[in-house]
C-alpha cells in the first residue's frame, strides 16, 4: 500500500465530534498526499462555529493518527471550512442559498424564545458564519424590537422579490415590517402558510450558512406549514425549569417528532439569579427542569442561560447582549450555546439517516 493510502487507512480511525461515521467517509478529510515521507492532509472542518479548543483538539487527532504509520515523517494539514447542509432540497425556489435552517420553538410563551434566536443567530455571526433570522412569531413578532434600527431596512428588488432587512450584519425578515405594530395578526392557517411560502420563496436570502427561525410558541399551523414547506437541520427547545413550562414544551417536541424534525438540544433559559450587589444565588422558577426533560425525552442538554437585567435591557433597547455587552458572561454563553448546536447538527447531518431517527426518538 502506498503511504498515502496507508495514511488514509488510518484515519479512518478518527471521526468529527458527535458523528457516528469517520472522517475518510464523511470527506471532512479530503485528501491524503505524501512526498516521500512528508504528508499534507487537506481537511475540510463542516462548520466554523466550534470552539477554538475542540477545533485544535480534533485536528491534533488526524496529525497524531497520521504520525503513527510507520515511515510517515512530516505531517502537515491543510484546514478549509465547508458548512455542512443537507442535501439540497427538492424545491429549489425556497431558500436554496441557505444551508442550516435551525427552528427555536417552545411550549409555551414569555420563556425567552426570541430572545435566544436572536442572541443566537447573533452569535453564529460572531463566529463567522453568514447568518439569516426569520421572524415566524406571526402572532406575536418581536426580533426587530429586539434588534433596533436595521444598518439597512427591507426592500423589493427588480424582480419583485424582497430584500431582507439588515442589522448587525445578519439578514432578518419579519411580519412587523408589513403590519401596523399594535395591529392584532388574526389569520387562519392557509394565510399564515402563504406568508411563510413567501418568506422562504419570495425573500431573497442569498447564500447563508445558518438561517435561524423564531417560532411561534406552542405547536399550531406556522410549526406544521414549516415543516411542510422545507427541510430543517433541527429545533432548539426553549423552555424555563418551572413544571409548568416543561410539561408544554415535551408536547412541542412530541409535535416536531411527529413531522420528523429532530431535536437538536433544549436550552433551559431564566435557570437561576445571581443577585449583582450581595452575590446571592436564586432559582426563582426551580432549576434543572430543562436537564431532566432532555433526559427525558433523550435529547442533548445544551445549555443554561440565568436571569440577567443585561439580557431584558439588551432586547428591550434593540442591542441584544452578544452585540451590546460581548465580554460578558451571557455573551459568552450563547457563544458556547451557539457551538453546541453548530455541532449537533453536523452530527445530524454528516451521521446519516439512522443517527437522525436516533435523534428523535422520543423515550
Ligand atoms: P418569548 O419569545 O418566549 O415569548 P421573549 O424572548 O420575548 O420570550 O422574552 C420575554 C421577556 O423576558 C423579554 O422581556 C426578554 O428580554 C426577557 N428575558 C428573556 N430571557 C431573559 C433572561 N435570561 N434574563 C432576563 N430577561 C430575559
Amino acid at each position: 500500500m502506498t503511504l498515502d493510502a496507508s495514511v488514509k487507512e488510518a484515519l479512518k480511525l478518527v471521526a468529527y465530534p458527535m458523528v457516528v461515521k469517520d472522517v475518510v467517509t464523511t470527506g471532512i478529510v479530503r485528501q491524503v498526499t505524501a512526498s516521500g515521507a512528508d504528508v499534507t492532509i487537506d481537511v475540510v472542518l463542516p462548520t466554523m462555529v466550534v470552539e477554538p479548543q475542540a477545533k485544535a483538539a480534533f485536528l491534533k487527532s488526524i496529525s497524531a493518527a497520521a504520525e503513527k504509520v510507520p515511515g510517515v515523517g512530516n505531517v502537515k494539514l491543510d484546514v478549509a471550512v465547508k458548512v455542512a447542509s443537507l442535501p439540497a432540497p427538492t424545491d429549489k425556489n425556497r431558500a436554496s442559498g441557505v444551508k442550516n435552517i435551525i427552528a427555536v420553538a417552545s411550549g409555551k410563551g414569555g420563556v425567552g424564545k426570541s430572545t435566544v434566536a436572536t442572541n443566537l443567530a447573533l452569535a453564529l455571526r460572531r463566529w463567522g458564519a453568514k447568518v439569516g433570522l426569520l421572524d415566524a412569531d406571526v402572532f406575536g413578532p418581536s426580533v426587530p424590537q429586539m434588534l433596533g434600527a436595521p444598518q439597512i431596512p427591507p426592500s423589493g428588488t427588480p424582480d419583485k422579490r424582497i430584500s431582507p432587512a439588515v442589522f448587525y450584519d445578519i439578514k432578518v425578515m419579519s411580519v412587523a415590517f408589513f403590519v401596523d405594530k399594535d395591529q392584532a395578526v388574526v389569520w387562519r392557517g392557509p394565510m399564515v402558510h402563504k406568508l411563510l411560502e413567501q418568506f422562504l420563496g419570495d425573500v431573497d436570502w442569498g447564500d447563508l450558512d445558518y438561517l435561524v427561525v423564531d417560532l411561534p410558541p406552542g405547536t399550531g399551523d406556522v410549526q406544521l406549514s414549516l415543516t411542510q414547506l422545507i427541510p430543517l437541520t433541527g429545533a432548539i427547545m426553549v423552555t424555563t425549569p418551572q413544571q409548568v413550562a416543561v410539561i408544554d414544551v415535551v408536547k412541542a417536541i412530541s409535535m416536531f417528532k411527529k413531522v420528523e424534525v429532530p431535536i437538536l438540544g433544549v436550552i433551559e433559559n431564566m435557570a437561576y439569579y445571581v443577585c449583582p450587589s450581595c452575590g446571592h444565588h436564586d432559582e426563582i422558577f426551580s432549576r434543572g427542569g430543562g436537564r431532566k426533560l432532555a433526559q427525558e425525552v433523550g435529547s442533548a442538554f445544551l445549555g443554561e442561560i440565568p436571569i440577567d437585567t443585561k439580557v431584558r435591557f439588551g432586547g428591550d433597547t434593540g442591542v441584544p447582549v452578544v452585540v451590546g455587552a460581548p465580554d460578558s458572561e451571557h455573551s459568552r454563553i450563547f457563544m458556547e450555546l451557539a457551538a453546541e448546536a453548530a455541532g449537533r447538527m453536523v452530527g445530524r447531518i454528516l451521521s446519516g439517516p439512522r443517527r437522525a431517527a436516533a435523534l428523535t426518538t422520543i423515550r
